[in-house]
């Protein structure tokens, strides 16, 4: 039976170090590490990531802003608020919530914002930055997947990876991570072929594909580890993960539950990012 990796008890720990770090940063510098936050439009649940971004803001004493702007804001508007934003030395960390409303590129919202600033680590330059092994500013999932992975104290160094999922966002930024951490690393998607064998030949798993329970016990490799960043909600409103975690459970060696897995950590290293922006940018002067 697996191990359960509780990311609940180590986004308590991220928020706890990030806490200590921010008081450092407000002794040395005399302000705290900033979070500006931009919600277009009223996506009910848009609304309730924002607020809990903007509360674990405060919580760990950083200084906090969210620009709610109207459904109806035009691209432009929201390019010059980000403009706006760069050049504001108090503003640390810029997160634009997405989706945005379909009249605006998300492409150019996302190249817009500062590489020193972008704490969703979403921009070319990061992108770029993480596939060169430099440092940048790592998409806040992923960071938090490795983060988990890491804490289990396994030796990843030549281990099979397989990442199911190569979004942008999730998928292709674990697989960088990984290869990184000297894992051997195939990344399946919604054309890869007999999914199932692939996925039997992982020692660590990562789904993040948003399927309900796509990965099925018999697909685990006895004594995997398996990371699932799936959320999904099913008819009767269950929130399950990509993977069977009964099935999964039984043949794994550690499984990150859903809820409670890798989705806390998200916001967690979403304040560690902002935080080493703040600290990146006192750095460069
Ligand atoms: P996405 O839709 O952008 O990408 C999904 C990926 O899965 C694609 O690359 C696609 O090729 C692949 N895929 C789709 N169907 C497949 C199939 N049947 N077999 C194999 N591959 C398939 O999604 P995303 O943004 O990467 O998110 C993935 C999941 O992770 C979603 O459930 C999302 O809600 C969740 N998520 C969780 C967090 C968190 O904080 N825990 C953060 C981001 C995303």
């Amino acid at each position: 039976m697996a191990r359960v990796i509780d990311g609940k008890v180590g986004a308590a720990q991220v928020r706890g170090q990030v806490r200590l770090g921010a008081e450092a940063f407000h002794s040395q510098f005399g302000r705290a590490p900033g979070l500006d936050v931009i919600l277009v439009g009223d996506d009910a649940a848009s609304a309730v990531y924002v607020r809990n971004k903007e509360k674990a803001a405060e919580e760990v004493g950083f200084r906090g802003k969210v620009h709610r702007l109207p459904a109806n804001t035009s691209e432009s508007e929201v390019l010059s608020l980000v403009a706006q934003l760069n050049e504001t030395d108090e503003v640390d960390g810029i997160l634009v919530q997405f989706p945005v409303p379909s009249h605006i590129r998300q492409d150019a919202v996302i190249a817009a914002i500062s590489p020193a600033k972008d704490v969703d680590g979403l921009h070319p330059i990061n992108m770029g930055r993480l596939w060169s092994g430099l440092d940048g500013l790592v998409s806040c999932t992923p960071a938090g997947c490795i983060w988990l992975l890491e804490q289990l104290g396994v030796k990843l160094a030549g281990m099979r990876a397989v990442v199911l999922g190569r979004s942008q966002l999730v998928g292709k930024p674990i697989a960088a991570l990984l290869l990184q951490k000297d894992c051997t690393v195939t990344v399946a998607h919604s054309k890869t072929q007999d999914l199932e064998a692939v996925c039997r030949e992982a020692d660590i798993l990562i789904a993040a594909v948003g399927r309900p329970e796509l990965v099925r016990g018999s697909w685990i490799k006895p004594g995997a580890i398996v990371i699932d960043v799936g959320i999904n909600r099913t008819p009767s409103g269950k929130l399950v993960g990509d993977v069977a975690y009964a099935e999964a459970f039984e043949l794994a060696s550690a499984i990150t539950p859903v809820p409670g897995g890798v989705g806390p950590m998200t916001i967690a290293m979403l304040l560690n990012n902002t935080l080493i922006a703040a600290k990146r940018r006192k750095a460069a002067g």
